[in-house]
């Protein structure tokens, strides 16, 4: 993937009253509803629409298929869980803080990003050029708006229904550009049928890989491959499906060469049936997973979310706030991800900054869900880190973050990406390598460090999962 610098940072003065950790009784039967909203930007003359990923001044020509925002809403014990996607690069955690406030009577809302490469830029560091932003604020408030409604739509739809999990796996179905080659193949689903009925209600289904199937040199807003899978699902179950994504750093993306059409020619990055076939034969393997997957309980909720300070050490990303292309607020950084500093200043900006952001873990049910607030490399979903070190890594001899996959207190778990917020590559400490010399006998740096805020954001996030699955327990 090449996001320019993805993204970044910083926060919002609030209080940390985020933070609970009760379960809700679980005295009603679970309800679910769902909604979803088009936010596709008008295309209108002197106003461009410029693209995010990739690089700057790509300027949107027409609309292919629709930008959509799209939710389900759990109740379970009279609280409500709101879990929402947006067809875009990485809505922020400003812009979901200014959800949440218009949602009160939700336990917790979450709102998560597919990561769309052919979507509106949301994050500022697309526009004409390095020096300007590319996000239309009316657009970023017409996006709160919908996902709002499209909430609040889904809450007042809610019907009594029964889950399913399930998962299915198949690593050949995605890319990963970056030694070590650690995938996350697996795709997680959630089947909610219609209770007393076989009649499917809702699917959730949570995939890793970048939406970039159509690559730099498309002008056409499209929500990418997820379009394609979310319309084949809809289809073959006739009901709606929220699509979120999961670990895509390290850069998981659509696969080179085993995407091909009728017959039997090899699609390639940029042609539309190249996203269309590929998003089918991610719905083939979600399909798998959604026929086998076994009941669980998805009620009562216990949810654990905090905010974190994270440090921006990326001097592209200082570079970007100061000129306004980047204008989330800052705070000065303290040394500690659970203590905010003051808010950063003309007069206190050759100090280190932060930003806010947030680590959520949810247990619903019996179903345990991680929400990380980017692009988590899959090595630490699964903890398989470069064996043995390289030792011109800048931090060979960090210590190795907990992975995910070992603090879920129950094999039935989701990672849910980019959750509330995009705060660019989370890269496992020991194999950050922007220093000379370089890993693996390179003569230039990886990529990834490019957009990420510092090498400290695996260990804060990893350790914030950490805190949040024991507060849980507790
Ligand atoms: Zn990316």
């Amino acid at each position: 993937m090449r996001c320019f610098f993805a993204g970044v940072v910083a926060v919002f003065l609030f209080a940390p009253a985020a933070a609970f950790a009760q379960a809700s009784p679980a005295t009603e039967p679970l309800k679910a509803g769902f909604a979803e909203a088009d936010i596709t930007p008008a295309l209108v003359a002197k106003k461009p629409v410029y693209l995010a990923g990739y690089g700057m001044n790509r300027k949107a020509a027409g609309v292919h298929d629709p930008i959509m925002a799209r939710c389900v809403v759990l109740e379970g014990g009279g609280e409500k869980i709101a879990l929402a996607c947006v067809d875009l690069i990485g809505l922020q955690y400003p812009q979901v803080k200014e959800i949440r406030a218009k949602l009160p009577e939700f336990r917790y809302v979450l709102v998560s990003s597919t990561h769309n490469h052919e979507g509106p830029d949301v994050i500022g560091i697309w526009g004409r050029g390095p020096f300007h932003r590319g996000v239309d604020e009316a657009y970023l408030s017409l996006v709160v708006e919908r996902v709002v409604a499209s909430i609040k739509e889904a809450a007042g739809k809610l019907t009594p229904v029964t889950a399913a999990f399930g998962t299915a796996e198949d690593e050949s179905l995605v890319n990963d550009s970056r030694l070590p080659i650690v995938k996350d193949g697996v795709l997680r689903a959630v089947k909610l049928h219609h209770a007393g009925t076989a009649t499917p209600a809702m699917l959730i289904v949570d995939w890793s890989s970048h939406p970039e199937a159509l690559g730099r040199s498309n002008r056409q807003l499209t929500a990418d491959f997820p379009h394609a899978t979310v319309a084949a699902l809809k289809k073959r179950y006739g009901c709606p499906v929220l699509y979120l994504s999961g670990a895509v750093g390290g850069l998981l993306a659509p696969p080179r060469g085993n995407v091909k059409d009728a017959a039997g020619n090899v699609l390639h990055e940029g042609d539309f049936e190249y996203a269309r076939v590929y998003g089918d034969m991610v719905a083939d393997l979600a399909a798998e997973a959604i026929d086998s997957a076994e009941p669980l309980a998805l009620a009562p909720f216990v949810v654990s979310a905090r905010p974190i300070a994270v440090p921006v050490e990326n001097p592209l990303y200082r570079v970007a706030r100061a000129f306004g292309v980047l204008n989330r607020p800052a705070t000065v950084w303290t040394g500690d991800f659970q203590q905010f500093g003051d808010s950063m200043t003309l007069e206190k900006k050759s100090l280190p900054s932060a930003v806010e952001s947030e680590v959520a873990y949810l247990r619903l049910g019996e179903l345990h869900v991680a929400c990380i607030p980017g692009e988590i490399y899959p090595e630490l979903v699964y903890g398989k880190y470069q064996e043995p070190v390289e030792p011109a890594a800048d931090f060979h001899d960090a210590p190795l973050e907990p992975s995910v996959a070992s603090l879920m207190p129950g094999k039935n778990w989701m990672l849910i990406g980019l959750a509330n917020d995009e705060l660019g590559y989370i890269i496992p400490k020991r194999q950050w390598d922007k220093a000379a010399p370089f890993a693996y006998g390179k003569e230039a740096g990886q990529y990834g460090e490019i957009n990420s805020c510092s090498p400290q954001a695996a260990p804060i996030v990893m350790e914030a999962l950490k805190r949040r699955v024991e507060e849980a327990g507790k």
